[in-house]
């Protein structure tokens, strides 16, 4: 596929902003590429600067469970816009949103609104530490809960994909109470809680593994670590950023029925503008200043246009019927990668939750993050090529994972197996 007007729009790129990027997981060159360059998206499709189409299974990284340029989502944006873009003051669009929030995830008694997933993760740990006098943290490696210090440790997406896990720049003292376990490995947590007794403020992890690729939690992993945190006085902090309304409208938690103490929320509440949240139980969050000593704050926190494209995109997300079909798409688009691999002898491991999913070049399963780093990447390069060139744009590291809309059609979804029919053909 040509690409020869995103290639010098890069070429310029590279000459003002480090990588010509403004975030890692946007480059390409892992996959021995160029990025692309977006210039439209509408519905399932992005469309880039030299007007090649892409089915689009990154979704801008998950926010957009309703296609891209959602009529209704871009209405309400435009509508708040005419009566200004931020105000500085509280708005009654932060009370309806947090409404909205809480019937979709019952957990969450208060919520607090912030601009990113990394903001929300810092915060929560921060009001973790402040609510228990605690400061030791334990999370799990391959995980990735935003760009916070003291959570660049083991830390999965584009710091795995660069082999950057824990970050230079970050000082030893604040990663010295940050403890690493093992996901899906419950006696790894354990040791941890008995080696340091009374000095864990939490538990945080991803629910369900998103920045390792797609990991599920087996068993009863989720309920034994959020018991084991409760019975030593730890908080359990569900980052939901990622999984929260996507793997089921209630996220991981109404999946695995499980009751985090505090869950991270960002991407979809925002409905592809910038907001993160965080919440979790009233006694907790009513710690939080100016209620209470944890402080916490934001210039852009609950803006009004990120407010409104939230609110917007929850209201029809509420729909089973919506839901539903974004999941079916999803779960019919794992099955032909299944097809396809098998009758051209490649192993690979594919699955999905909700609308979610993943797929490793291994013929073994994939449980953790050793697991993930020892999949076939060059195998995963070639197959990301091909599918470039047959216009499928997935996320360009086997360590992040897939995300479909609502605007993932039937007819989409013949478009896509027959292009990775080709795909697999080309790479077998
Ligand atoms: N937590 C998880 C699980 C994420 O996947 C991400 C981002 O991908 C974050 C936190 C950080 O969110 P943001 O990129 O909005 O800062």
């Amino acid at each position: 596929m040509e690409r020869p007007k995103s290639s010098e729009i890069f070429k310029k790129l590279n000459t003002l902003i480090p990588g010509g990027v403004s975030s890692p997981v946007r480059a390409f060159h892992t996959v021995g590429m160029d990025p692309l360059v977006a210039v439209r998206g509408e519905g399932p499709y992005l469309f880039d600067a030299d007007g090649n189409r892409f089915v689009d299974f990154v979704m801008s990284w998950g926010p957009l469970v309703l296609g891209h340029a959602y009529p209704k989502v871009i209405s309400a944006v435009q509508k708040q816009a005419e009566n200004g873009t931020s105000f500085g003051v509280t708005t009654e669009r932060e009370a309806e949103l947090a409404e909205l929030v809480m019937e979709f995830f019952p957990s969450v008694e208060r919520v607090r609104f912030v601009s990113s997933g990394t903001e929300a993760g810092m915060s929560a740990i921060r009001l973790a530490r402040g609510f228990t006098k605690r400061e030791k943290i334990i999370k799990f490696s391959g995980c990735y809960h935003g760009h916070v210090d003291a959570l660049l440790v083991a830390a999965g997406s584009g710091a795995m994909t660069l082999g950057i896990p824990g970050s230079a720049g970050v000082p030893d003292s604040v990663v010295a109470g940050t403890l690493t376990a093992e996901f899906n490995d419950v006696e790894s947590v354990q040791k941890i809680f008995e080696s340091n007794r009374d000095e864990i403020a939490a538990v945080i992890l991803e629910p369900i593994m998103g920045n390792c690729g797609f990991i599920p939690p087996e068993g009863s992993f989720l309920r034994d670590v959020q018991e084991l945190a409760q019975a030593n006085g730890a908080l359990f902090i569900a980052d939901e950023v990622m999984t929260g309304f996507r793997v089921a409208p209630g996220g991981a938690q109404e999946l695995y029925s499980f009751c985090p103490d505090l869950t991270m929320l960002g991407k979809v509440i925002g409905g592809g503008l910038p907001v993160g949240a965080f919440g979790g139980r009233k006694d907790i969050m009513e710690h939080i200043a100016p209620a209470g000593e944890v402080y916490q704050a934001g210039t852009l926190s609950g803006n009004p246009l990120a407010m409104a494209a939230g609110i917007a995109t929850l209201q029809e997300w509420r729909s089973r019927e919506v839901f539903n079909r974004a999941a079916g798409f999803a779960s019919s688009l794992v099955q032909a990668f299944q097809e396809l691999s098998e009758s051209n002898g490649i192993a690979l491991q594919a699955s999905s939750l909700g609308t979610m999913f993943g797929f490793f070049f291994s013929d073994v399963p994939v449980k953790n993050f050793t697991d993930a780093n020892n999949t076939n990447r060059e195998t995963f390069n070639r197959f990301y090529r091909a599918a470039i060139d047959e216009g499928l744009y997935f996320a360009q590291s086997p360590f992040e994972a897939g995300f479909v809309s609502a605007a993932h059609t039937d007819e989409v979804l013949t478009e896509v197996v027959r292009a990775l029919d080709k795909v697999f053909q080309k790479i077998s």
